[in-house]
């Protein structure tokens, strides 16, 4: 996939899916910036990565929560790059907990990174993608969004409503070359998954029929080819990446 002159902006790319996306999108030649919450270190080790294929790339510190943040944050990618083709709304947290003792600061704290975060990106991107007239986004949702989860109400929540975003979004910009898509991971080895139990992991796993668990790469391919234009006709859709566990 080609990507050379475009500029990806990938939220929460320090590590995990968004820094296999930041890296997927380099490989096809776009200059990238990513943003993290507090991981510094890995998240300029991205950079460096993306770097190594040839293309331009900066790490910046923005809590997408945070309007102000990520206004701070979209001007700085627009003043180095000048443009922004891709948002890549990954960032996510969880704070699992039955319902019934589901704390009302948990449900806001992941709401407030996961959906109102999407909500922020893609409003601060709109209108340079409109003046553009071109865009592609891609919103990571999770399977937990579509089905749901006990246990995972807020997360489930946040995840449906990115859904709805993008549907919102494409319909609203379909018109301006702006295409809004989903990507719905399954069951995925990142840091978010890997203080789980034993017993947990080997049951979600007997759910897979793949076989195995995801890799962060399996859900970045899927995103490139969302922001490529390989799929210029393909917009407010949901791509589930999860090995058929959702079927
Ligand atoms: P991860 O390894 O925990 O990484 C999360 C990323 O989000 C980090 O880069 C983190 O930055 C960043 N982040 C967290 N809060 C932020 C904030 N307020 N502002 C900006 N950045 C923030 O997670 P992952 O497994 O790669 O997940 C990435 C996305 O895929 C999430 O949206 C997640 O919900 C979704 N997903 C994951 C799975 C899975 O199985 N792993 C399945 C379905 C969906 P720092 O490094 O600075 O903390």
């Amino acid at each position: 996939m080609n990507f050379e002159g475009k500029t990806a902006v990938v939220t929460g790319g320090s590590r995990g899916i968004g820094r296999a996306v930041c890296l997927e999108l380099a490989k096809g030649g776009a200059n990238v910036a990513l943003c993290y919450a507090e991981g510094e270190a890995s998240a300029q080790e991205t950079a460096a990565l993306c770097a190594e294929y040839g293309v331009r790339a900066i790490a910046l510190r923005c809590n997408v929560a945070s309007e102000a943040e990520v206004k701070t944050f979209m001007d700085a990618v627009v003043g180095e790059f000048k443009r922004i083709d891709i948002l890549v709304n990954n960032a996510g947290i969880t704070r699992d907990g039955l319902l019934m003792g589901m704390k009302e600061e948990d449900f806001d704290a992941v709401c407030d990174v996961n959906l109102k975060g999407a909500f922020l990106c893609m409003k601060a991107v709109s209108r340079i993608m409109m003046k553009q007239r071109y865009g592609r986004i891609v919103n990571i949702s999770s399977v937990v969004g579509v089905h749901g989860n006990a246990g995972q109400i807020n997360y489930a929540a946040s995840k449906a409503g990115v859904i709805g975003l993008a549907k919102s979004m494409a319909k609203e910009l379909g018109g301006r070359q702006i295409t809004v898509n989903v990507v719905a991971p399954g069951f995925i080895d990142t840091d978010m998954t890997a203080q789980m139990p034993e017993k947990v992991r080997e049951g979600l796993l007997s759910q897979i029929p793949a076989k195995r668990i995801g890799t962060a790469q399996d859900v970045a391919r899927a995103v490139a080819f969302l922001a490529s234009d390989l799929a210029e006709y393909v917009t407010g859709q949901v791509l589930c990446v999860d090995g058929g566990m959702g079927m």
